[in-house]
């Protein structure tokens, strides 16, 4: 049996590795050219940044043990960096409890309001009971009007556009839940992990193509798949797709209509990033959430307040983020022009920043990087079986009610895996997916972006 993987990125990767490692041969197309998708890195100063800002929480154990496995156990550190808001010009820490019952921005009765809300949050593990409710009205409900106006409405504004009083109040929960004040980073890059995956995969007789883009995955008479790159068409027995449900839609053109129209994809942003390589720190934070309003981005993440500038040559990264619908105007303009505009802000973040302490600008896009959480999303989530036996989906929008995360693409690839496995042996339930057919949709549309 050979398998075909569309994607290196954190989940095509790992799900390659485990076939593999089963003895199963296995292909890997991946139209960037190099490994670990939106997690990948450039090179700063002779060591791997991510082109978007990236670490780990203490729950994140799939990706923990991963990490172990591969040998790069002693780079994970673990650290408590201070994440903070910015409100009225202020940068107020809110990362753990006695921060947020010392923000000064809010009346003690809110404080504990907040306090107690997300506690509760903590405490809930039953998500299912906070989705069908939009993170809006729940906050604006169980934490007061004040602390929403203040913290919440601000993020959910920025990150989700027109959309920020649709999210569900599950994926909030998710956020609030599992994250950890303590954050991991793999010091030299998470790139590490998905280099030695690669050489790991191809240890165990893999085989990876870098640059190839994969245009369509049609099914063959006597089973099993022709997969088409601009290279080359060549027959698999069974295919795996880590793209997004739209791209893998596209590319597959054989799935049934109704399955199509079951699971339409939902709307995504994309995500826009300018890193700066600093000649000095800009301020004392990690991570710094922009709740003010007139910025052109809504973080600002400095990331050798997290790793030691050293490791980068001396430079100090400071990462300015953006999530836009993919058709955004910001997507177009020019790098010159996008990191001139972001830079004149930063002096509302430090007085005594000057445009000479930039020493390099890079700015890194990607257009369908972040779901939106709306009502029906899990119902609309397809299943990773599909009704071509032994065609797979299996990509970072489904990991409701997770926000999207390396951990979370990680589970999925060792639950895909296993599935594979199953149907090879024909230990698994039927690898067409007949539920998905017959059951008939009954939520609210989704919007195709
Ligand atoms: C701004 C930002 C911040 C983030 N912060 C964090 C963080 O702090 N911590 C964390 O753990 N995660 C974070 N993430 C999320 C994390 O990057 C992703 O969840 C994870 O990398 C997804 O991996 P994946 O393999 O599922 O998908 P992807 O990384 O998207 O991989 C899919 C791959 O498929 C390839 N592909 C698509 N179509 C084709 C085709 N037709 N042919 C061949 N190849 C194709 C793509 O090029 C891509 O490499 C962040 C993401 C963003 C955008």
């Amino acid at each position: 049996m050979t398998t075909a993987i569309l994607g290196a990125g954190a989940l095509g990767l790992t799900l390659a590795y485990r076939l593999a490692q089963a003895g199963q041969a296995v292909e890997v197309f991946e139209r960037g050219g190099e490994p670990g998708g939106l997690a990948a890195g450039f090179c700063v100063g002779g060591t791997y940044l991510e082109k978007f800002y990236h670490h780990l929480f203490g729950t994140d154990r799939a990706a923990i043990a991963l990490i172990q496995e591969m040998g790069l156990g002693e780079r994970l550190l673990w650290l408590r960096p201070q994440s903070s808001i910015l409100y009225r010009g202020g940068m107020y820490p809110m990362d753990s409890v006695g921060a947020v019952l010392r923000f000064p921005p809010l009346a003690l009765p809110d404080r504990l309001r907040l306090g107690a809300a997300t506690a509760y949050l903590k405490l809930e593990r039953d998500y299912r009971r906070l989705e069908h409710v939009t993170a809006s009205a729940w906050l604006r409900r169980w934490m007061g009007p004040e602390p929403y106006r203040v913290v919440w409405e601000p993020l959910l504004r920025s990150k989700f556009g027109l959309h920020a009083d649709e999210i569900l109040m599950s994926w909030m929960w998710a956020r609030l839940h599992y994250r950890t004040t303590k954050l991991g980073y793999l010091r030299g890059g998470f790139q590490l992990l998905y280099e030695r995956l690669v050489e790991a995969i191809q240890e165990r007789g893999g085989r990876l193509y870098f640059g190839e883009t994969v245009r369509g995955v049609t099914p063959r008479a006597g089973g099993g798949f022709d997969l088409q790159t601009d290279a080359r068409r060549t027959a698999y027995d069974a295919v795996v797709s880590t793209a997004p449900t739209r791209l893998t839609f596209q590319l597959a053109p054989d799935l049934p209509a109704d399955f199509r129209q079951r699971y339409a994809p939902g709307l995504a942003y994309g995500a826009h990033c300018v890193v700066l390589e600093l000649d000095r720190q800009l301020m004392q934070p990690y991570w710094l959430c922009i709740n003010d309003p007139g910025f052109p981005f809504l973080a600002a993440v400095e990331h050798t307040n997290l790793m030691p500038p050293a490791d980068y040559g001396g430079a100090h990264l400071l990462y300015l983020g953006n999530y836009l619908p993919p058709d955004d105007p910001l997507f177009r303009r020019s790098d010159a022009d996008v990191v001139a505009e972001f830079t004149a802000a930063l002096p509302r973040l430090n007085p005594t920043f000057d445009r000479s302490w930039v020493r390099a600008a890079h700015v890194f896009k990607a257009p369908y990087a972040q779901p939106i959480v709306t009502a029906g999303y899990r119902e609309h989530s397809p299943p990773h079986r599909t009704p071509l036996s032994r065609f797979y989906m299996a990509n970072m929008f489904q990991v409701y009610p997770q926000d999207r995360g390396q951990n979370y693409s990680i589970a999925m690839a060792n639950r895909v895996a296993r599935m594979v496995l199953e149907d090879q042996r024909g230990s698994g339930p039927s690898s067409s997916n007949p539920s998905a057919s017959r059951t008939k949709y009954s939520g609210r549309p989704f919007t195709s972006s």
